[in-house]
C-alpha cells in the first residue's frame, strides 16, 4: 500500500526539505533527524518517506519498510555512539499514546539512563 503525501504534514514537509531539520539519515525509505526538543542527550525521530499515520496504520504489506524503519534505527543508534550502554526507542500511538505528528515516526532516545514504565 502506497500513501500520497499530505501537504499539511509536518514530516512529509520535513521529509520533502520545505521544511529545514538537522538530519542524521537519509535513504529511499526514511529519513532520521534531530528532535526540536531533545527530551534526551540524543534525540531523533526515524521517519518513513511515504505518508503512514501511525503505527496503527501499519499493514502486512507494509513490512517491509516497517522492518527497514527498525534495522535503519538501530544503524543509526550505532553510529550516534548508544549501542553499547543502551538507548530507548518509543513510537507514541494517537491520542493516549501521546502522537502529536500524524506521520509514522520511532523516537531514538539516548544519552541518559530511562526509567520504566513510562509516564
Ligand atoms: P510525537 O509526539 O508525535 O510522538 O512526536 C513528535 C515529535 O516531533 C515531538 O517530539 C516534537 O518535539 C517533534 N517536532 C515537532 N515539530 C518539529 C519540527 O518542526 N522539527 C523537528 N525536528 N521536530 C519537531
Ligand atoms: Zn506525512
Amino acid at each position: 500500500m502506497t500513501r500520497d503525501r499530505d501537504p499539511n504534514c509536518l514530516f512529509c514537509r520535513i521529509v520533502a526539505g520545505e521544511i529545514p531539520s538537522d538530519q542524521v539519515f537519509a535513504d529511499d525509505q526514511l529519513v532520521a533527524f534531530r528532535d526540536i526538543t531533545p527530551r534526551a542527550p540524543t534525540h531523533v525521530l526515524v521517519v518513513p518517506r511515504e505518508h503512514i499515520r501511525s503505527l496503527a496504520e501499519v499493514a502486512e504489506s507494509d513490512a517491509p519498510i516497517a522492518g527497514h524503519l527498525i534495522t535503519a534505527t538501530a544503524e543509526i543508534a550505532r553510529r550516534e555512539g548508544l549501542a553499547e550502554r543502551g538507548y530507548r526507542v518509543v513510537a507514541n500511538v494517537g491520542r493516549w499514546g501521546g502522537q502529536t505528528v500524524d506521520h509514522l515516526h520511532l523516537h531514538l532516545m539516548g544519552g541518559r539512563s530511562f526509567t520504566w514504565p513510562p509516564g
